[in-house]
């Protein structure tokens, strides 16, 4: 990145975000923080990011016109993709003909958006341990796929996220309605899906990686201490660090997070998705980006994995450095309704070393995301009680 200056000048470094939710907000907090001028891009008016940017952008993202008319008019000396439903075509076309650079890069962001670019790259082309896994078009593709692989099995759409769509079957029964769900479920029509045995895990982790540029200059890969998390649903609902895990698991995810970011390139943090069992390390996927159940770190941390995130991609040094122990916990909107009016904040902010975030989203759905408590302590078993304690005192009515 050059040097920069005076935001809203012709000095300025402008960052443009792709994708404006919660995550992007704290990016966006952090860029502003360096100086950096912010351009903040969602589907929907009002969007957590819009409301801390210099500017802010509604659009269709998947429309490759649409977003490059957007890029060329604000020309930003780079472009940060916060979500996966981005028209990658546009991104890829732009980066080729030297217009913009893409965090981490445009390959990068269209290889992880759906799950069967990165799945193909971590196990065919990098050989790294995965789930078995077949690609099916069908309902009939899928039964077939299924004899070979066995149960219990999960089936999950190739374009979506946050286990929208995806189910876990235990016998032939679970097939039809497995495949109607992930129909109903992905992001685009006429779906694909990606049917994998299921990993029996002890536990799983996120490992944040960060690529970014060392006092040397060459480009260095750190670790933040791993992050276990529990999804419910698909859905990360709490998540602690630092997950304990023995010396040769630790450093089979390291290798493997190692290889899959070292292969997409680019600068940032990743966050790099694993199953653990005793020692063995299963890769399942990977985001090049903050990932949601690193919020935790806005906790734990020297640098956030926003902070981390910022400074990484305008080439400045990294500090992964854990200062203490915490948990996040999910504060669920409960309530379906446009506005709404939070009760017990004071409250969740008595619980000792507790923190907040309130994403500040226009609408509330009964299992939305709407913030999330965050808490330090001296271990991780009484962070996650008082993590979930917080969250707990914190509800949503229609205002
Ligand atoms: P994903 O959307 O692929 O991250 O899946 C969401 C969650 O579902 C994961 O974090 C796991 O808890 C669970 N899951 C997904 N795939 C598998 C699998 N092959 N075996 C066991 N659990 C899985």
């Amino acid at each position: 990145m050059k040097p920069w200056g005076t935001p809203l000048s012709p000095a300025a470094a402008r960052v443009m975000l792709l994708g404006s939710g919660e995550l992007g907000k704290e990016v966006l907090i952090a860029l502003q923080r360096l100086g950096v001028e912010t351009i903040a891009v969602d589907r929907y008016p009002g969007a957590p990011g819009h409301q801390v940017a210099h500017r802010a952008h509604t659009l269709d993202m998947t429309d490759p016109q649409a977003l490059r008319d957007l890029i060329l008019a604000e020309r930003p000396d780079l472009v940060v993709p916060e979500i996966e439903a981005i028209a990658t075509s546009a991104l890829e076309d732009l980066e080729r003909d030297g217009l913009v650079q893409v965090v981490p890069t445009a390959r990068a962001t269209r290889l992880t958006m759906d799950r069967e670019g990165i799945r193909r790259l971590a196990a065919e082309t990098l050989g790294l341990p995965t789930s078995p896994y077949r690609f099916c078009d069908s309902e009939d593709e899928l039964r077939a796929a299924i004899d070979a692989i066995g149960y219990p099995c999960v089936v999950k759409p190739v374009m979506s996220s946050s286990g929208k769509g995806q189910s876990r079957l235990d016998g032939p029964d679970d097939i039809t309605p497995a495949w109607e769900h992930a129909m109903a479920g992905g992001r685009v029509a006429g779906g694909r899906v990606i049917v994998e045995g299921f990993v029996d895990f002890d536990y799983e982790i996120t490992l944040l990686t960060v690529r970014a540029v060392e006092a040397d200059g060459t480009v260095g890969t750190r670790f933040c201490e791993p992050v276990g998390h529990r999804q419910v649903g698909g859905d990360y609902v709490e998540s602690w660090q630092p997950q304990p895990m023995s010396p040769v698991a630790l450093s089979r995810a390291q290798e493997i997070a190692r290889a899959v970011t070292g292969d997409l390139g680019g600068l940032g943090v990743f966050g790099v998705e694993l199953f653990v069992r005793g020692d063995d390390v299963w890769f399942s996927e990977v985001s090049p980006r903050p990932h949601d159940t690193g919020m935790v770190t806005m906790a734990t941390q020297r640098q956030s994995e926003f902070d981390l995130h910022a400074r990484a991609i305008l080439g400045l040094p990294v500090d992964t450095t854990l200062l203490s122990p915490g948990a996040s916990a999910v504060v669920y909107g409960g309530v379906d309704a446009e506005a709404v009016v939070f009760e017990g904040v004071a409250e969740a902010l008595r619980v000792p070393h507790s923190d907040l975030r309130l994403f500040g989203k226009p609408a509330s759905g009964v299992r939305r995301r709407m913030g999330v408590a965050l808490v330090h302590g001296d271990d991780v078993e009484t962070a996650r009680a008082q993590a979930a304690l917080a969250a707990s005192k914190v509800t949503a009515r229609p205002a």
